[in-house]
């Protein structure tokens, strides 16, 4: 489409391709029989990425490494202060290093180097969160259960986290896990996404020049299949922390319940923002573009579903259809560009067959709607899109597209616009924009969702717990919640005092 913003290649230098290893027991290694995979950049279609793929061994050695170093090692006992110094060290290096990481998060992934950027940043602040909340562990004492009892409630480490993520925010999602399995005294196996593993070794190297010991970190690089499942099912693993779909969260569940292991999901989302005729519509309008292009729409987060009162509809989609087209996409290498590649060209044919399935069940596309080329650039783009006239059977309307694709819905009262945002299976974050307080506290109790922004979208925060209900996840990241998650509770009771009155009556 010729009205779009489009940003062609910078002709920025591309670095070497990067040689990822995986960590275990503190040592990097190739894979035992020599296996390797290539990433293939989706913006500019070079490599930049070569790793080594794991196989069973790999993980079996990983996995025992990370038992080994919870159950002999130090990490687990050691104290608050020492481990919140190490994660701070962390916090330090990354913003160090947040150039270097964030131009390989850009090639892997396809996102624009300024929100690679503010990614980054944002990573470390989480470590540096996490570090924080490393000396607040504690339990609870009872000192009221009679003159001869003392109960305490201790909180220990959970024991080895598997933590599997995915390739839409690398190295933020990492972050959102791992220190907080580490600040709670956890060991860990990690597995990114085949599609993006490299800004996951920078951390391993970050974390043994922090000085981490030997086996309380590992990191597996390769699939789903063999490594993910192995991660999944293996005894010796106490819990499983994962991010991505909710196909494979679901197969992630039946893999673990033969031991019975803790899990904690972060899955995908089909997030309604209600927008009622009171609300400000530029205020609305840009959000709503920034909700639904956004890392090209790759976001669990993404605000894909709009439900507008019928009377502003109109008004409402030719502000967003504008801001559409304004939005510069691109190269991501270019400062300016706000929407980058799609991750990879299967993904983007799944985009588009959303859009034209939509089209050919009775949906309006009102800008966008095709694949695009930038010029200098051989890799995959899809114009930013608004599809309106979506009734809530459709397919678009029901599931997750990931992509730069609104779906806009319509509604006539309050009643029916909390219907249609319940309406979905997933329940991750929901919207509403209304300038009277009580429309947005009625919508934030009644909407079925683990975060819910009123006039604004998709701000976070260390301190602010994240995660979804129905079938968008279990438990939570980030806040207190995020630290809890990787604690377990033990009940000490003690009788003080006095003995026990005798229960065998032995003369
Ligand atoms: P995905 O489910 O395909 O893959 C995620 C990870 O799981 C990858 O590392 C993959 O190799 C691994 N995996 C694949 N099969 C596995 C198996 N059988 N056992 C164990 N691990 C396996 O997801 P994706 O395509 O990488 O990411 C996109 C999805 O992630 C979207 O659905 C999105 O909504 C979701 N997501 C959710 C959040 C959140 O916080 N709720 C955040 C980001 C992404």
């Amino acid at each position: 489409m010729t009205d779009m913003t489009v940003i062609a290649a910078s002709g920025a230098q591309l670095p070497e391709s990067f040689a990822g290893r995986h960590l275990i027991d503190g040592a990097w290694l190739d894979s035992a029989d020599g296996a390797s995979f290539e990433r293939i950049s989706p913006s500019h279609r070079v490599v930049v990425s070569r790793s080594a793929k794991g196989g069973e061994a790999e993980v079996l050695a990983a996995i025992a490494a990370a038992r080994a170093a919870f159950d002999q090692g130090d990490w687990p006992m050691l104290a608050g202060k020492d481990r919140a110094a190490l994660l701070n060290r962390v916090a330090d290096l990354i913003d160090r290093d947040r150039e270097r990481i964030a131009l390989i998060e850009v090639l892997e992934s396809g996102k624009p180097i300024a929100q690679a950027r503010g990614e980054i940043e944002g990573a470390a602040d989480l470590w540096r969160y996490a570090a924080a909340l490393a000396r607040t562990v504690h339990g609870d004492s009872h000192n009221s259960l009679g003159p001869d009892m003392l109960g305490v409630v201790l909180k220990e480490p959970i024991g080895v986290a598997s933590i599997i993520t995915p390739w839409n925010f690398p190295f933020l999602i990492v972050s959102q896990k791992l220190p907080f399995a580490l600040a709670a005294g956890c060991t860990a196996v990690v597995k990114p996404s085949e599609m993006t593993p490299s800004t996951t070794v920078i951390l391993g190297e970050l974390l043994i020049e922090a000085g981490l010991p030997a086996g309380v970190v590992n990191i597996v690089l390769g699939y789903g299949d063999p490594v993910g499942a192995i991660m999944s099912s293996d005894p010796r693993v106490d819990m499983v922390s994962f991010t991505g779909s909710t196909a494979v969260g679901k197969r992630i569940v039946a893999a673990a319940s033969a031991t019975l292991k803790k899990v904690s999901l972060e899955l995908g989302g089909k997030n309604p923002q209600v927008i009622f005729p009171d609300a400000d519509l530029d205020a609305a309008a840009d959000a709503i573009a920034f909700g639904v292009y956004f890392n090209a729409g790759e976001c669990c987060n993404s605000g894909s579903r709009i439900i507008v009162h019928q009377d502003v509809a109109e008004d409402l989609l030719d502000r967003v259809a504008k801001l559409s087209a304004k939005v510069p996409f691109g190269d991501p290498l270019n400062e300016a560009t706000q929407v980058g590649a799609i991750i990879s060209d299967a993904h983007l044919q799944k985009i588009d067959g959303y859009v034209q399935q939509a089209k050919a069940d009775g949906a309006r596309v009102l800008t966008g709607g095709e694949a695009l080329a930038v010029p200098g650039l051989g890799g995959q783009f899809y114009g930013p899109t608004v599809v309106a006239g979506v009734t809530p059977d459709m397919a678009i309307a029901r599931e997750e597209v990931f992509g730069p694709v609104l779906s806009v819905l319509t509604f006539r009262d309050e009643d029916e616009a909390i219907r249609l945002a319940n309406g979905a299976a997933y329940g991750l974050s929901a919207g509403v924009w209304s300038r009277d307080i009580h429309t947005c506290l009625n919508f934030a109790r009644k909407v079925q969702a683990g975060t819910v922004w009123t006039n604004t979208w998709m701000d976070g925060f260390a301190e602010m717990p994240f995660g979804g209900v129905k079938e968008s996840g279990l438990g939570r990241e980030l806040g207190r919640y995020g630290l809890e998650e990787y604690l377990e509770v033990k009940t000490v009771q003690m009788r003080v005092a006095r003995g026990r009155s005798p229960w065998v009556n032995d003369g």
